[in-house]
């Protein structure tokens, strides 16, 4: 397109006065934010900070925090090693080495022999437990993810089945039909690399 074409717009940017040259406007706006949170603080006592570790955060429900491999009611794995978490997942931190399932599961062909998912490397996205047609993998409600080494935060079968058991009671399983009675009140544990 030539620079005389009659289809050519021109747009004038926009006259600013003086107050917008200084970004006045937006510093007041930023200004009324913070004397909000100020005030609701000192007067209504809406705190929006907790005095961890001694006060414990309570994340929302759909938050995502660590995996855990759900058992079934036969405390066995769920998973069948099908691997569309590892497909699935855009972080390519879940490795896993399916084998034949033991002749004494008839219900599947397969089971992960070892599974492994890079704590570190993962995104925290959802995809794996999206993916999943068993609701064998899902990511919970633990958020204080610490270790001394790389090695440690590598979770492997035992450790996320073991986030499974330190869950479970406080996060039961998203897709399982509800036990009878009131659901269990949600709380935070301990984490599993306490
Ligand atoms: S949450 Fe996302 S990045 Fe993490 S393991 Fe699952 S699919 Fe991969
Ligand atoms: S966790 Fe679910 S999606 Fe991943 S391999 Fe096991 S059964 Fe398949």
């Amino acid at each position: 397109m030539r620079a005389d074409d009659p289809k050519l717009m021109r747009i004038e940017p926009p006259k600013l006065t003086l107050a917008e040259r200084f970004f006045l406007p937006q510093i007041a706006e930023g200004l009324g934010v913070t004397g909000r949170h100020v005030v609701g603080v000192a007067f209504q006592k809406k705190a929006i900070t907790v005095q961890y570790p001694e006060e414990q955060h309570v994340p929302s429900p759909n938050y995502r925090g660590v995996h855990r491999l759900n058992k079934d009611e036969h405390d066995r794995i769920k998973c069948v090693a099908c691997m569309l978490c590892a497909t699935a997942c855009p972080a390519h931190c879940i490795d896993i080495v399916g084998a034949s399932a033991p002749p004494s599961w008839p219900d599947r062909e397969k089971y992960p022999e070892s599974f492994v998912i890079d704590e570190l490397r993962c995104i925290y996205c959802g995809m794996c437990e999206e993916a999943c047609p068993v609701e064998a993998i899902e990511l919970t409600g633990l958020y204080d993810l610490t270790g001394l080494s790389r090695e440690q935060m590598i979770f492997d079968k035992t450790k996320l089945l073991s986030v499974f058991d330190a869950t479970k009671d406080a996060e039961p399983m998203k897709y399982a039909a509800p036990p009878p009675g009131p659901a269990p009140e949600t709380k935070m544990l301990p984490s599993p690399l306490d």
